[in-house]
């Protein structure tokens, strides 16, 4: 059987909502209305005793204590709010040449995190950013190389956006705290999704985002360690000192119990939802390699999440895989900046050329994914990718045998 209606692949972009988190919600529009920083009538207190259970939900997922979640706007403003809270709290004074204190990040991270530590090196703080290697996979042992005895923070994320690739956090969260640095990761693909735990992962600040976790948008987290060691970061708005002064503004209720909400569902159901996806992507991952050559699966072959693949298909022109996959809606490996399509930094990063990084598809399945869109979006991409080839004349001297990077295309 085939689909025709638009098969959603872009969970890694954002996740539909659960109607059982919408139904959560629902009586903080209009029945449950309060402030929840009202503490003088009844409709505060009750917004306030929503907030504090979503607290215990998004903290059980986590294994973290419900004082230690802050919540924020999503996880750009937790990366931020984490990074240059933590390097501005713990700015070493600049005497001499040695600059305000040292950073650790890498190269393929968000841009939610590069672009805090670039503002950072502007106010005076070092900042090395590791390359992954073709694996993408960020080792304890590269940050140990990196480690300075100025470190402040080191800032790697746990699960990778574009490619999926899982981070050694908990071995880079150990060396951390061997090191009296601070170890802060992005977490944003990775929780509700795998299971977590701060105490035994050693990790000091985590961001995480509802709208990754089938919760609603503009909705996140930023977990602060409260004990060995207590965390201290410097606040980026000022106002009413709500979450313990270091995220004022008036919360977002109903956002708050989606989330929470949401997240409970997360503990009850990942582990579930993480092996059926596993097969189904094994599934799609395993028709493309048969039915077409030349396709190959961006970063480590094992180490990374379930439900994610980024494939690049050798011999097809990016823009028009996208067009040629038509009902199926995913992510190319194309950022398209301002003006111009790029080929994504990330997988450029891993050293994929050009134009496979351009033809390449990042494929997320999520809780509501099928085996039959699964099937159906499978053969409508090996569909496309061979109606392209079969217009191609590079991918004719391909089969020819003719190994097309030693061809001197000059004309004489
Ligand atoms: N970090 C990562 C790894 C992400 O994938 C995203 C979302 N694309 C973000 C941060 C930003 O999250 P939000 O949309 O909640 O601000």
């Amino acid at each position: 059987m085939s689909i025709d209606r638009p098969i959603y692949m872009d969970n890694a972009s954002t996740t539909r909502t659960d109607p059982r988190v919408v139904e959560a919600m629902l009586p903080y529009f209009t029945e449950i209305y309060g402030n929840s920083a009202s503490r003088n009538h009844s409709f505060g207190w009750d917004a306030e005793e929503a907030v504090t259970i979503a607290r215990g939900q998004a903290a059980a997922l986590i294994g973290a204590g419900p004082k230690e979640i802050i919540w924020t706007s999503g996880a750009t403003e937790s990366n931020n709010l984490a990074i240059k809270g933590a390097a501005r709290m713990h700015a070493k004074a600049p005497a001499g040449s040695t600059g305000r204190g040292h950073i650790i990040t890498a190269t393929h991270e968000h841009k939610a995190v590069l672009d805090p530590c670039k503002r950072l090196e502007r106010e005076g703080f070092d900042v090395t950013y590791l390359e992954p290697p073709s694996d993408g996979i960020i080792t304890r042992k590269m940050v140990e190389g990196a480690m300075r005895e100025d470190t402040i923070l080191v800032t790697v994320m746990w699960a990778n956006n574009e490619i999926g690739t899982i981070n050694e956090v908990p071995e880079i969260g150990a060396l951390c705290h061997e090191r009296g640095a601070l170890m802060h990761t992005d977490a944003t693909q990775w929780v509700g999704k795998m299971p977590t735990n701060v105490e035994s992962d050693n990790i000091d600040l985590m961001s995480f985002s509802s709208h990754k976790l089938y919760g609603p948008n503009g909705v996140g987290a930023l977990y602060v360690r409260r004990r060995r060691p207590r965390v201290r970061i410097e606040a980026m708005l000022d106002g009413g000192g709500h979450e313990r002064g270091m995220r004022s503004g008036t919360l977002n209720v109903s956002g708050i119990v989606g989330f929470g909400k949401a997240c409970e569902l997360c503990s009850e159901e990942m582990a579930e939802d993480a092996e059926r996806l596993f097969k189904l992507r094994t599934r799609m991952e395993n028709e493309l390699s048969a039915a077409l050559d030349v396709v190959a699966v961006n970063g480590h072959p094992d180490r990374r999440l379930p439900h994610l693949t980024n494939i690049s298909f050798g011999f097809v022109e990016g823009e028009s895989l996208m067009m040629g996959i038509g009902n199926i809606a995913c992510s190319s490996g194309s950022a398209c900046t301002s003006a111009s399509l790029e080929p994504s930094y990330v997988l450029k990063a891993l050293g994929v050329g050009d134009e496979l990084a351009h033809s390449s598809l990042r494929l997320s399945l999520g809780r509501w994914t099928t085996e039959e869109e699964v099937d159906t979006a499978t053969r409508g991409i090996i569909k496309a990718v061979k109606h392209l080839r079969s217009m191609s004349p590079l991918y004719d001297l391909h089969n020819e045998g003719i190994d097309i990077s030693t061809i001197n295309w000059q004309s004489h």
